[in-house]
């Protein structure tokens, strides 16, 4: 019996052949597919008046976007703890201090009240997670950060294809930054992408991406290069190359049917577990949600029991996250009351999630976990 893991990449016939003619060309540097796959994301997310920066990563996406926002030295951005460690570096990166909220206990998107009870003359922004691909209270976070003059940076790097009432996460706001790692929902094996609200924050993204050079992206997305140039600004090597960009042409070609078949999946799981005592599952329908991950939250302690079980069943599993206010160098950041990010922290389960996931898989975590809270019931099937 093979062992079920927590992520599987959806790499098939298709991304080979888009490496491979991406090879054929002779140009692996950032070039035509790197505009290619900028105007396609622009499409899939239905952008209008909005633009698109692709980067080799979605942490380098974050530190760009903070940039974008004028985040700097002596300025604190707020974000939730409960979160990858990734955007927390971003902010270090820029100089300025990062200030953590709580969450909510429903969407565990972040606590806007707790948010605002960080406000300091200091506040810069707010960056807010979109968790596991469920959109977060993204309305009351613009109307606190209108009634306090702050900027938005949203962490969207769980949430490429994502949407709300407005439409889909990136499409309206200010700033927001996606990933497209190897675990992603649609992947350039690394990859990212932030998206600005005009055209001239864009311009000085591009630069920001490729060393403050002013001539690169118009020259070298046709695969050409400039051999006068100025440096005219700070710059990092943050360009997304032309190879990674084909992988990610390739996965947005299949990207609805990956969310499609990632949303059946949650709802089996959910129609599955929603009755187990011991267990919530995710506060969503997943109508309208990208899913990255499925979260179950475990409770009466018993989470450690439970994936021992699993991982004797062949399924593994995993922990999203360990808060970054317990980690050694963020321990000594401001930070509010942490009330429900402790107690989540100890309950979360992230159970296996693939692109057109297997149905033996399927039935296997379904039956692996109910089986550990109704043994009974499990061996009368038997
Ligand atoms: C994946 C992810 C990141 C980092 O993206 P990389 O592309 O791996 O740099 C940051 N924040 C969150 C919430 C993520 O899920």
């Amino acid at each position: 019996m093979v062992n079920i893991p927590v992520f599987a990449p959806a790499i098939g016939e298709d991304t080979k052949e888009h490496i491979g003619r991406a090879l054929d060309v002779g140009w692996l540097g950032m070039g035509a597919f790197t505009k290619e796959f900028e105007d396609r994301i622009a499409s899939f997310l239905g952008l209008r008046g909005r633009y698109v920066v692709a980067t080799n990563t979605g942490t380098s996406a974050l530190h760009l976007a903070l940039r974008a926002a004028g985040v700097g030295p002596g300025d604190e951005v707020i974000t939730p703890s409960f979160n990858y460690v990734a955007g927390h570096q971003a902010v270090r990166m820029t100089g300025a201090d990062v200030v953590m909220c709580d969450i909510r206990d429903d969407d565990l998107g972040i606590d806007v009240e707790s948010a605002a009870e960080c406000i300091t003359r200091r506040t810069k922004a707010i960056m807010p997670l979109h968790f596991a691909g469920v959109p977060c209270h993204i309305e009351d976070v613009y109307a606190l950060a209108k009634a306090r003059n702050l900027r938005v940076v949203e962490d969207a790097c769980q949430a490429f294809g994502s949407s709300v009432v407005g439409g889909k996460i990136g499409s309206f706001g200010d700033l927001a930054a996606f990933s497209f790692d190897p675990v992603k929902v649609v992947t350039c094996i690394d990859g990212g992408c932030v998206i600005t609200p005009t055209q001239s924050w864009q311009e000085g993204l591009q630069r920001r991406r490729f060393l403050g050079v002013d001539k690169e992206t118009v020259v070298r997305y046709a695969n050409q290069r400039a051999w006068d140039y100025d440096v005219v600004c700070e710059g990092y090597r943050y360009h997304l190359n032309n190879i990674m960009a084909s992988v990610g042409i390739s996965q947005l070609k299949r990207a609805q049917e990956f969310i499609s078949s990632r949303r059946s999946v949650c709802r089996a799981y959910s129609a599955a577990f929603e009755r187990l005592p011991g267990v919530r599952v995710p506060a969503t329908d997943f109508q309208g949600v990208s899913p990255f991950i499925y979260c179950l939250r475990v409770l009466d302690g018993r989470r450690t029991a439970l994936m021992g079980h699993l991982y004797d069943h062949g399924i593994e599993c995993g922990i999203h996250f360990v808060p970054v206010h317990k980690h050694t160098e963020f321990a000594g950041a401001r930070r509010s009351d942490m009330r429900v990010t402790d107690k989540v922290v100890t309950e979360v389960l992230t159970l296996p999630l693939h692109s057109n996931m297997r149905m033996d898989f399927v039935d296997r975590v379904i039956k692996g976990v109910s089986s550990f809270f109704s043994p009974v019931k499990e061996y009368a099937v038997r």
